[in-house]
């Protein structure tokens, strides 16, 4: 097919079946914290945003890897939410700096 793009390059794979091929930008999606790129696998039929890896998360990425080196530092929960709160102004429960851990540094040492 004349003028296709294939394997369109900073496109990131589908979430879905791992393909790259038919990947096309679909627009945006805009939340609070601005907007994500939103692509359309035409493999699979599958929307996804690939979110810096943070898919589906409600925090920008950078407060989730703020949140994961402080706890590795050693912080407890309390200290590590209440330093999410004063650097981003963001509240994060306990429960939500568990899921990430958990999500994000298993098998890392
Ligand atoms: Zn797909």
């Amino acid at each position: 097919m004349r003028g296709r793009k294939r394997s369109l390059k900073g496109y990131p794979p589908c979430d879905r079946c791992g393909s790259s091929a038919d990947v096309v930008a679909y627009g945006k999606r805009v939340n609070k914290h601005g907007s994500k790129q939103t692509y359309f696998c035409r493999s699979c039929a599958h929307k996804f945003t690939p979110d810096d890896g943070f898919k589906g998360r409600r925090f920008p990425s950078e407060v989730i890897r703020a949140t994961i080196n402080l706890t590795q530092k050693g912080l407890t929960l309390k200290q590590v939410t209440k330093h999410i709160k004063n650097e981003f102004g963001i509240g994060v429960s306990e429960s939500t700096v568990l899921d990430w851990i958990n999500a994000y540094t298993t098998g890392k040492e």
